[in-house]
């Protein structure tokens, strides 16, 4: 496949704009996108409120102790984007193993003081990503073409049965929440 022709597959969406001098254009090769058309920009943003939770750039302890509540797993709980936004299954992974947590730990276990170094964690991986252009594992491509590097910093993500690098225990892997999901039995705690 040549370059161009990589270019244009995946291609959902163009917009051209003024006199066909620039397109925009929605390539989504993951199909987790979608193009929704609202009437105006405040109709757009009272949706984003019912439908997302706080951005998980910024999400703060107080945030977090809120959205989090109940007996499902945090892994879970991480991955709906209404409880927290912008946490997919990488950095769902990457922010609990930071944390210290295990993704299997049900929600209403989770003390204060871990959810707030939950949130820190969040907070930390996801800035790191956006700082490295995000994790080119096999499409990802940024705005611009260019491929992202975070994956190099991943700790647990796609390294199940490899070494923990901080304790050096063999990382498991197992499905949750319909998920690939990798942790270390020797520095994620249950509670
Ligand atoms: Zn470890």
């Amino acid at each position: 496949m040549t370059g161009e022709e990589a270019e244009a597959t995946h291609r959902h969406v163009t917009w051209s704009v003024g006199r066909r001098t620039a397109d925009i254009v929605f390539r989504d090769p993951r199909r987790f996108g979608g193009v929704t058309p609202y009437r105006s920009h405040a109709a757009l943003l009272e949706a984003w409120d019912l439908e997302l939770g706080p951005d998980g750039l910024t999400v703060t302890a107080e945030q977090l102790t809120h959205q989090l509540s109940g007996k499902r797993a945090v892994k879970a709980a991480l991955l709906d984007q209404a409880v927290v936004a912008g946490v997919g299954n990488i950095y769902a992974d990457e922010s609990l193993h930071l944390a210290g947590i295990d993704p299997r730990t049900r929600c209403s276990r989770l003390r204060p003081q871990r959810v707030a170094e939950l949130a820190e964690a969040i907070r930390t991986i996801l800035m790191r990503a956006v700082t490295h252009g995000g994790s080119t594992l096999r499409d990802y491509r940024a705005g611009n073409g260019t491929r992202g590097n975070a994956q190099q910093l991943h700790a647990v993500y796609g390294r199940d049965g490899e070494p923990c690098m901080a304790c050096g225990a063999v990382l498991r892997g197992a499905r949750l929440a319909g998920r690939a999901t990798v942790w270390c039995a020797g520095c994620q705690r249950r509670a």
